[in-house]
Formats: C-alpha cells, structure tokens, sequence
C-alpha cells in the first residue's frame, strides 16, 4: 500500500469501478506515512478553529446563523497543536487553518505560531473571508503564516452585500492591501464561489483583478454543503464555461504546468504571462483519485472526506489522557476508511449533516 504510483492506479480504476469500494476494511498499518486503504497518501490537513462567522454567505450560513457550539466543546490550542505534531509525524506536510472565519477567534496568531514551530511541515496556510485582514495581516505574517486564500465573490459593493447579507468590501479590500505588504505570505489566492446567474457578470473584471494585482484568481464550483439546501444541480457553472468566457475576451489561457499533482485547481496564465487564474472544479470534474486531505472540525471530529457521513472523535481521546501513540493509531483507523469519491451528481449521493462553515472548507 506504500507503492503510490501502483495505487493511484487502482484508485482511478476504483472510481469507474464502484465494486472496488472497500466493505471490510480491516486494520490500519501501524507505521509508515499516513495512507487510506486505496493506497493514496494523506499530507494536508485542514483545521477548522471555529464553528462561527461574521459573515452570512448564500452558499453557506443561512442569514440568521446556525446555533453555535459552546467554547468548552471546541478544541484549545494546545490540543489542535498536539494533534497538529502528532499528524506531522506521519506525513501530513500541509496544514491550512479554516473555520467559519478563523479570523473571529481571538489570538489566532498564537496558533499560528504553535504550528509553524511543528517539525515537517512545509506549507501553513489559512482561508479567511478578509474582513479583519487589514488589522491582523501584519501579526499573522508575524507568526509564520507561509499562505493565504481570501474569499471574494464580487467586486461591486452591492452585489459582495447581496452573497455575503454583509457591507464589507471595502474591508476585504483593505485586507488584501494589507496583505499585499506582507511579503513572506506568498501565494495570495482569491477564491470565488461559480454560481450560475451570478458569477458570470464578473468574471471578466476578475480576470482583469487577477492581472492587475498579482492574486491569483479561482472559482470553485458550487458544492451541495449550503445550510439553507438552496444547491441545485443547475446553479453549477463550470470551471469550463468560466474559462471560454475569459478566453473570449483575452484569447487562450496557458495552462501552467509542473505544480504539486495533488493541486486542486487547474492552473491557467495569460498569453502574455501577466495573471493567473484557476479553476477548482470538483462537481464536473472530480478530483478524488488524487486527494490528500483529511479535515479536523472545530469540535475534534475528523472527517476524511468533506462529504463525508461519519467521523472519527479525537476530542474524547485529547481529553481522556490517551498517549500520542494511540491518539496516532486513532488517526491511522480514521484515515485507513477514508471514502472512495463524492457522488454528487450521482442517485447515492446523500447529504452530509454537516454544511461548509461547520465542516471548515
Ligand atoms: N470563512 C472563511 C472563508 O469564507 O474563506 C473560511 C471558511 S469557508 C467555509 C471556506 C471556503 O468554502 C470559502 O472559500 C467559501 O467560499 C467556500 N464555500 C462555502 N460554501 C461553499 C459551497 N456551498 N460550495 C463551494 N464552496 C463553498
Ligand atoms: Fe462565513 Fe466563510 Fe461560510 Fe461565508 S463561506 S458564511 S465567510 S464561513
């Protein structure tokens, strides 16, 4: 199971061939990198450190919120850093702080500085709306945030208000020129959620942002993780029909070639080499033979897949004086079981409980 390139093939075969999927799994491996049972190797870890948000996106939060969890349940700093050392022991190399808005819990740079001291790490990231960016961008640089994906769905004042129920552009721009000076988190990313009706009015504009400022520009495709279920098969627009509307005003984008395979986003530049945009497209294209990701929610639940319909408690163990060894080995079972695919698109798919602010997207 430790030979990756023999079991990515069997992983892409698994995906055409649903009969593959595992029923009894059996034990974890007790050593070697962190693997799932078909064989792909788990390095990146998402970190959600709060349930709550100062926003209300559509796509997301319904605009009176959700009913918050209580402090005492979510984890410490000192937990997630824990679990954080214990999962860089075994291979995870990519950790990205996540929530609901991090950026709501207090101290958020003393995480950061927990983490970016952990051993074997080589990215520590974290996706924020940028509402307090201008104010902490310059303590998170600080702290040792390497990089960064802001949230931004428009460009004009009133339509930012109408996807986010919040007046806040000015804010996130500031945020970004905050960002802009702080040289040691690099790449700054933009992400912006495609939805059909909405986005296209501005794709252009942003392909232009994209040139002007340096940002790299995403879109990533509308998921079915929204609390109000307003997710409609027909609300996708493609990373596809995005990329032929920029291509109709600046002609062909370049892809850009040789970034991590794992990358989610294809990759494009312009024929000039000014600007890049990308484009996560994980409803018409998948990308689970390749994923890496395991995800921690603000609870102390790992969920091994963000559609996932069971999850693995680490809190009870962090909080019952269990040792690293079998805090390890709890992670090891967890990620052992991880899910073959989604199946959105697909008569199996089922809605996961959970919507994006509660998983930490
Ligand atoms: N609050 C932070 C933010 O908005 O960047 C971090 C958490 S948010 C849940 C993480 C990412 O998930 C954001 O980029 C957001 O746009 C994206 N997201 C939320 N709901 C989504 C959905 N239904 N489909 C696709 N992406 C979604
Ligand atoms: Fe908040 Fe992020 Fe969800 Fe928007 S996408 S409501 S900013 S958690």
């Amino acid at each position: 199971m430790t030979d990756t390139d023999g079991a990515r093939s069997v992983t892409r075969k698994g995906l055409r061939d649903l009969t593959l999927e595992h029923t009894d799994l059996g034990p974890a491996p007790t050593d070697g990198p962190l693997v799932d049972s078909y064989g792909r190797r788990i390095r990146n870890l998402r970190v959600s450190v709060t349930d709550r948000c100062n926003f209300r996106c559509v796509y997301c939060m319904p605009a009176e919120g959700l009913p918050w969890l209580p402090r005492a349940d979510i984890l410490t700093y000192e937990e997630i850093a824990r679990l954080v050392r214990i999962a860089a022991s075994i291979g995870i190399e990519q950790v990205r702080l996540t929530g609901g808005e991090p950026l709501v819990r207090r101290d958020l740079p003393d995480l950061v500085a927990m983490i970016s001291k952990v051993p074997g790490l080589t990215s520590l990231s974290l996706t924020t709306n940028g509402f307090s960016l201008a104010r902490m961008a310059r303590p998170l640089a600080d702290a040792g945030l390497t990089r960064i994906n802001v949230s931004l769905d428009s460009l004009v004042r009133e339509r930012f208000a109408q996807l986010t129920r919040r007046d806040a552009l000015a804010q996130v721009l500031a945020g970004l020129d905050a960002l802009a000076g702080c040289p040691t988190i690099r790449p700054i990313k933009i992400n912006a959620v495609a939805m059909r009706g909405f986005t296209e009015e501005e794709v252009v504009d942003f392909a232009r942002f994209a040139r002007r400022t340096g940002f790299r520009v995403r879109w990533i495709e509308f998921m079915p993780l929204d609390a109000d279920q307003i997710w409609r098969k027909e609300d996708i627009l493609t990373g596809a029909e995005i990329k032929a509307l920029i291509e109709a005003e600046f002609g062909p984008l370049v892809p850009v070639t040789g970034g991590d395979p794992s990358e989610t986003a294809r990759r494009y530049t312009f024929s000039d080499g000014i600007g890049e945009v990308g484009f996560i497209n994980p409803v018409s294209e998948p990308f689970c033979a390749q994923c890496d990701r395991i995800r921690l929610t603000a609870e102390g639940q790992l969920r091994t897949c963000l559609f996932a319909l069971s999850e693995t408690d680490l809190r009870a163990p962090l909080r019952s004086g269990a040792s690293d060894a079998e805090i390890e080995q709890t992670l090891r079972q967890a990620v052992w079981g991880k899910e073959l695919k989604h199946y959105i698109g697909d008569k199996r798919f089922r809605r996961t409980a959970r919507s994006m602010s509660m998983i930490g997207g």
